[in-house]
């Protein structure tokens, strides 16, 4: 059997600066790409129209035209990571496999499964960095602890920037040294089932005047005015360093969002047990059940017009705005005190760039019980913020048309009483909390 090494495409569903592509391509065996449909993952989803699966058949047809035009194929396969490696052993001489890390927690679990089934067979799994600027334990404290705090990682982050930290790898020049067989055929999304979404692929051209004039629009999801880069930061179809060298020449304030990116990512690292509050007195507090409202939260039928229209925006596109998240995600913990873990596995369920790091780290931002959380007195006060951050109410006017006329509904509740209410339940638990 000829020797080979694979690639093992995951959260980076691109050919061109690539880099654990560029160090297999130039291993010296020939290469075989792979990408694995996991049923782990995919079982677990709820709606067969789901967008990221769409998005991800899309992106590897689209990796696939360009290797059967150098006499490649992608091999994909659906079922279980460890399972799959088993079969290919049957089938190759496997000795090495590439792959770019993934900081997720089931990620971590499955590459060491995968790992040691390798070691058993001779072969090894080499993870590089590439989803991210720095990774893991790159910008430590002084004291070589975990920053949890963002403004000083931050920081640290910046001073540690060198060009060979944002340095392009050219894996696209050595596509030629792909293996060569016949094309293989991508499994259709109906054998996994699901259903084709009808949503144009988006744009991966970043719009360098929308970076340019980020720090001023970024707020207003009235405008086109953020980068909805997300998806393909998730899924790899851009390089990060690719955007963050563009960030750095344009605008440090899209810099810092990028950094907030590397700083969940980090935090996840250290800390993976997420269905727990970060900060453990936050898991005292003592949330309501109210399904009907929690229902209503998820349709947008709050009777406040932002909040609604966040929520339509998000079930309409799978998108929501930032600021806008911000607001949804205050609404649901402070004003109807419900559970934030209720609202971030909605979020995970419709979010098209939903990323465990960066949803759960929003979340327990919003619900003040993450790292670097807002605090539990400050409350998101629904009108007010519209009126900074959507004055001409044109993207209420978008998403709640209605809102101004007898069948809107009432709010389903009072602004100072749900503020006092959250204040006293807050204040309660946290004075409380031997934690
Ligand atoms: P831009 O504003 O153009 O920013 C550029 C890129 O920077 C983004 O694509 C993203 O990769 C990164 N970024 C921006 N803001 C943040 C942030 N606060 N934290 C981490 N990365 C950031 N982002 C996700 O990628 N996936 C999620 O599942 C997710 N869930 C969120 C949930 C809540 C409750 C909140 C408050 C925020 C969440 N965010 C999430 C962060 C942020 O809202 C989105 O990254 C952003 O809205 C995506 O739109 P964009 O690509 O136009 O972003």
């Amino acid at each position: 059997m000829q020797e080979i090494t694979i690639f093992w495409f995951r959260r980076d569903l691109r050919l061109n600066n690539n880099t654990a592509l560029f160090h297999a391509l130039k291993s010296g065996n020939p290469v075989i790409p792979i990408f694995i449909f996991d049923s782990h993952i995919l079982n677990k989803l709820e709606d067969r129209h789901d967008r990221r699966v769409g998005f991800i058949h899309a992106a590897i047809v689209e990796i696939q035209k360009t290797l059967v035009q150098v006499s490649s194929s992608l091999e994909v396969y659906f079922g279980n990571p460890p399972e799959v490696f088993a079969d290919l052993l049957t089938r190759y001489k496997i000795l090495k496999v590439f792959c770019n890390n993934d900081y997720e927690p089931y990620a971590i679990e499955r590459d060491k499964e995968v790992a040691e089934l390798l070691k058993n067979n001779g072969a090894a799994l080499y993870g590089f960095k590439d989803h991210v600027v720095f990774e893991k334990k790159e910008v430590l404290k002084d004291d070589g602890k975990p920053y949890t705090i963002f403004t000083p990682y931050s920081k640290k982050w910046i001073n540690k920037l060198t060009d060979h930290h944002l340095q392009h790898y050219p894996s696209e020049k050595y596509i030629n040294l792909f293996y060569k067989q016949d094309p293989k055929q991508i499994p259709l999304l109906s054998s996994m089932g699901f259903k084709t979404v009808d949503q144009p692929f988006p744009s991966k051209i970043l719009n360098e005047q929308i970076v340019m004039e980020y720090s001023e629009k970024r707020d207003l999801p009235g405008l086109n005015g953020t980068s909805k880069m997300g998806v393909h930061l998730r899924f790899g179809t851009v390089s990060i360093r690719e955007i963050a060298v563009k960030a750095k020449a344009l605008n440090k304030t899209y810099l810092n969002e990028l950094i907030w990116r590397d700083f969940y990512h980090m935090i996840l690292w250290h800390f993976p047990d997420t269905g727990k509050a970060f900060k453990p007195k936050y898991d005292t507090i003592e949330w309501r059940r109210d399904e009907g409202e929690f229902d209503k939260w998820c349709m947008g039928q709050t009777g406040y017009p932002i909040v609604d229209a966040g929520m339509r925006e998000l079930n309409t596109t799978g998108f929501m705005h930032n600021r806008v998240r911000m607001i949804t995600a205050s609404f649901l913990t402070r004003h109807l005190l419900l559970d934030w873990r209720l609202g971030e596995a909605y979020f995970a369920q419709k979010l098209f760039d939903f990323d465990l790091a960066a949803n759960n780290g929003g979340w327990q931002w919003a619900a003040g019980s993450g790292c670097d959380a807002a605090p539990y007195f400050r409350i998101f006060n629904p009108y007010l913020q519209t009126k900074k951050f959507d004055p001409t109410l044109e993207y209420i006017k978008k998403w709640v048309p209605e809102f101004q006329e007898f069948n809107y509904p009432q709010p389903i509740v009072d602004h100072v009483m749900a503020r006092d209410r959250c204040l006293e339940v807050y204040g309660r638990a946290l004075k409380n909390s031997k934690l």
